[in-house]
């Protein structure tokens, strides 16, 4: 029988997707044993684009894309990724939801690159010059950049099969999902492939899970407050843990290092937008209504992995506007 092809595409994001590949150590081996890699860009394998693109369509049976889409040649990608993978899986946060650098969404991009550019102490660019998509040097060399885009999801593009959370996903739930994948134990199309357990239900500090109540919280604070407690749960103690509505995939990875989960894992089942999720969870939990004014910079923390992906995300960027005028 045939190996199943996989092929991998890293747009708009860090690597560190590719790495929780590595991660996989000496599983790693065996998956290599049984798939042919047929594409994985641009890391890991020196492939042209040109060479995929000669690929018959639907000839490959699996697609992973991780990364966001931020410019025309993301784009173009996952465009050539759904026509030639049979299964697309938007591998990571930020191929399923936008990722950190969705929050860029909250401005224009001719704002981002004045202040990359121009307006930051350390630029020294006495000419004022933009990266602009088209350049000519000497007056005979022409180079291209691809055009920016606002920061887009996977499915805001194309239709996706599949999602895995994480930033990066953790890579004992990367060989869980590899396995069934290989096996051919998926959920229905369109679901993320999860355990379907929250941060706080794999959580050892979770004072449900030792048959206690779980309390309101008090008071709010920043990490870089106070002294963050070892072993008992961070949001009873006032650090605003996102771990009640958070795939827990990673095992409660964060708070194992004592920080408070942030959401990367992505929504647990049946949510449609993690932000607001998120805020009705804690709005919720909350002693008193005045809390909530503690809440330093709540759309870094509600939406830190997911505003490109928000329903509210147009909305969101218009009112964030009108308060820094
Ligand atoms: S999900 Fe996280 S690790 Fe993966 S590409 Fe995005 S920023 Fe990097
Ligand atoms: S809120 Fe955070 S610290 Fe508390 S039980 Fe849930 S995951 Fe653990
Ligand atoms: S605890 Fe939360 S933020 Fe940390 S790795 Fe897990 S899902 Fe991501």
């Amino acid at each position: 029988m045939s190996k199943p092809k996989i092929a991998y595409y890293l747009a708009g994001g860090c690597a560190g997707c590719d790495i929780a590949l590595v991660d996989l150590a000496d599983y790693l081996v065996d998956v290599l044993n049984a798939v042919e890699v047929v594409f994985f860009a641009p890391t890991l394998v020196d492939v042209k684009y040109k060479d995929f693109e000669t690929l018959p369509d639907g000839s490959v049976d699996v697609g992973f894309f991780s990364g966001n889409i931020r410019n025309k040649e993301h784009e173009h990608m996952a465009k050539l990724m759904r026509q030639k993978c049979k299964i697309l899986i938007a591998f990571g946060i930020c191929a399923c939801l936008g990722g950190i650098k969705g929050l860029v969404n909250l401005y224009d991009n001719q704002e981002l690159l004045e202040k990359a550019y121009k307006d930051t102490f350390s630029t020294d660019n006495p000419d004022g010059i933009l990266p602009s998509p088209k350049f000519v040097i000497d007056g005979k060399y022409e180079l291209e950049l691809p055009e920016l885009t606002e920061v887009k999801t996977l499915d805001q593009v194309v239709e996706v099969d599949y999602y895995i959370g994480g930033c990066p996903p953790h890579y004992n739930h990367v060989k869980k999902a590899l396995t069934a994948l290989l096996k051919g134990e998926l959920p229905p199309k369109g679901s993320w492939i999860t355990m379907g357990h929250a941060v706080c239900e794999v959580c050892v500090r979770n004072p449900v899970g030792r048959g206690e109540l779980k309390n309101p919280v008090g008071e709010v604070k920043r990490v870089i407050e106070g002294q963050l407690p070892e072993d008992k749960c961070l949001l009873e103690a006032g650090y605003l843990c996102l771990g009640p509505i958070t795939q827990g995939d990673c095992g409660a990875s964060c708070i194992k290092n004592n920080m408070p989960c942030r959401g990367c894992g992505g929504p647990i089942p049946g949510v449609k937008d993690f932000g607001l999720r998120a805020i009705s969870a804690i709005a919720s939990i909350l002693e008193k209504e005045e809390l909530i004014d503690k809440i330093a910079a709540p759309i870094y923390l509600f939406y830190r992995y997911s505003l490109a992906g928000s329903m509210l995300r147009k909305r969101i960027k218009k009112e964030t506007k009108k308060k820094e005028v």
